[in-house]
């Protein structure tokens, strides 16, 4: 993945999508992949923004049971094997469990009702020869297999618990690269620091757009037959691009965060407690009465989320405030206080912006945005060769490609042909059973590498970790650690620099390695890359620092 200005100025493409999120990444393997040419243009990093804020879980969308609302369900279960099958090294099973309160619609019997239906809508989820990848059925348990699964679970009212097999991503920022490295291997050409100023427009037709590039501010043309705007939370800046004022009515949005803890508070079972706080008032981030908070392990750390609560500022102002960090550590002790947590056992956050449909008037609520949204602005507005596409979750980005690039074809005028992209696996996914491929590759020991860095290489490269081979070949040094206590090595820099377009020791620490995903990954770590990096790109000793200087910032939390 090389970042080629000239290609994207000197090329007509069919489609340039604004944007690598998610839904951008997988716009452009979906469109790659049925034969059209693309260009993608990303103003920051490559998932630097919400893909990279997500809670990790690929949801088979349970709660939508409540709002029977089963299309939705389905879409996401299927979703769930699709990435399963064409990410097989980094989308896992999640077991999780609930506790369960009385007799009513929180009691034991509703769920049980609950799990039958999961697993109705989800009767082919096993549909995939991996044992590694079988779900069981969902069921209820006794209120003390409950106490055993959740240490010091609230006791009042306990009548059992319900539990269910979900899915995770092992490592987001990864799979977004995955995407964005097969649609390369297909021909696409994808920059990032390249964000986009302006359109291009002749008559009512948008024929591409201007865009800078962030290191040099030279401006240039991208010129495609069809723009796709995948710009996430910047949806409304983006759009107003065209004519200077946001769309009428505009996408609003709402601020969602989570909590990374640096130990695990419950092994192996994501855990749904009920929150104990009540509303208060619109604009604090604790406002959702009865929320389920979502404990869940990952890596060697929990993830606690989501809170969620309006935003009207502008994405670029986005911010975690150190209030809000407190304020969900004080919601999460009462309704877990057996986990003891306290604010010193927040290693990170993650913080996003999400479409919302609104604020309840009665309750203060977010009422999130159900469904994506895929606009056409020549039926909306009479403006050719633009598209909108508004995501709602990490899980169905995939989905949402291939409806949005169905209508890329239409527009085009191309044929419609059946998209192979949820049978076709992705870049690193060339793996049969997951657990035996480990083993096999761990025995082999390639350039030596212990069978504890095999492990750690197939789980965020998948079979692509072969990848990384040539620089070993390059230089046996690049074997060893960047620091003792982790398991990246060294060529994994050099990979995200040379094979990655990596441009700064932050996309390095935070999305071309694992390193800084789950908290600061500690001084020595950060001078190792940067070296390693400076070297590779000629860095001064003053560009240096503030490489660091820049990562530490990340970790700084606002004090507002
Ligand atoms: C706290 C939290 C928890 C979540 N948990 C889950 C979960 O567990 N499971 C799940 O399925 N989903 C989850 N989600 C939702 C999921 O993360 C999002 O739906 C998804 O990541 C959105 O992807 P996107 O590509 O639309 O947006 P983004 O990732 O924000 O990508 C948009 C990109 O467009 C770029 N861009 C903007 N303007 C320009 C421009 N002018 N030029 C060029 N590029 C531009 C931005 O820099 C950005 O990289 C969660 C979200 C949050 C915030």
């Amino acid at each position: 993945m090389q970042r080629d200005l000239n290609a994207l100025a000197n090329n007509v493409f069919d489609v340039v999508i604004i944007g690598g999120g998610i839904y951008g990444a997988c716009a452009a393997w979906e469109a790659a992949l049925r034969g059209l040419s693309v260009a993608l243009v990303e103003k920051d990093d490559f998932g630097g923004a919400t893909s990279a804020n997500s809670l990790k879980i690929i949801h088979g969308g349970l709660r939508y049971l409540q709002h029977a609302d089963f299309k939705r369900m389905r879409e996401s279960i299927h979703e769930r094997m699709v990435l399963m099958r064409i990410a097989p090294h980094l989308v896992h099973p999640l077991p999780c469990v609930m506790p369960t309160y009385g007799h009513a619609l929180k009691g034991k019997e509703v769920m049980a009702v609950a799990m039958f239906l999961n697993d109705l809508v989800g009767f082919d989820r096993n549909r995939l020869d991996d044992p590694q990848k079988r779900l069981p059925a969902g069921r209820v348990i006794s209120r003390e297999e409950c106490r055993r699964l959740i240490p010091g679970v609230d006791e009042n009212g306990l009548t059992g618990g319900a539990l269910w097999y979900d899915c995770h991503v092992y490592n987001s920022e990864r799979l977004l690269l995955s995407f964005l490295h097969a649609a390369v291997k297909k021909g696409a050409q994808a920059a990032n620091y390249l964000p986009v100023r302006g359109f291009l427009q002749e008559g009512n037709r948008i024929t591409g757009v201007e865009v800078e590039d962030a290191f040099t501010g030279q401006r240039f043309a991208v010129r495609a037959h069809l723009t796709i705007n995948n710009s996430g939370p910047w949806v409304n800046q983006v759009l107003s691009l065209k004519n200077g004022r946001p769309p009428q009515p505009p996408v609003l949005l709402s601020k969602a965060m989570n909590l990374v803890i640096r130990r695990q508070l419950v092994p192996n079972y994501a855990v749904g407690v009920p929150s104990k706080f009540e509303f208060k008032d619109a604009d604090a981030i604790l406002n959702k009465g009865s929320r389920l908070l979502f404990l869940r392990p990952w890596r060697h750390v929990s993830l606690i989320g989501t809170t969620h609560v309006a935003y009207r500022g502008d994405p670029e102002n986005f911010k975690i405030a150190e209030q809000d960090i407190q304020d969900f550590v004080n919601e999460f002790r009462a309704a877990y206080p057996a986990a003891g947590l306290t604010r010193d056992d927040v290693s990170y956050y993650y913080g996003g912006l999400l479409p919302m449909e609104g604020v309840n008037p009665r309750t203060g609520d977010v009422k999130l945005l159900k469904q994506y949204l895929l606009k056409d602005h020549a039926a909306e507005e009479g403006l050719e060769g633009l598209l909108t596409v508004v995501g709602v979750k990490y899980t169905t980005a995939r989905d949402v490609a291939q409806k949005s690039i169905d209508l890329a074809l239409r527009k085009l005028q191309r044929p419609v042909v059946k998209s192979p992209s949820q049978e076709q696996r992705i870049h690193g996914g060339e793996i049969d059973r997951f657990d035996a491929f480990v083993a096999a590759e761990s025995r082999k020991q390639p350039h030596r590498l212990p069978a504890e860095i095999v492990r750690h290489l197939i789980e965020n490269y998948g079979s692509a970790y072969a990848d990384l081979f040539p620089h070993l070949q390059e230089n046996p040094a690049w074997a060893s650690r960047v620091h003792p206590q982790t398991t990246t090595i060294a060529a994994e820099v050099i990979h995200g620099v040379r094979e990655e377009m990596a441009q700064k020791l932050v996309d390095v620490i935070m999305r071309r390695t694992e390193l800084g995903t789950a908290g600061h990954p500690g001084a020595e770590a950060l001078q190792q890359c940067a070296e390693l990096m400076g070297r590779e790109l000629g860095w001064t000793a003053e560009r240096l620092a503030a490489e660091i200087a820049e990562v530490n910032q990340v970790f700084t939390v606002a004090q507002l």
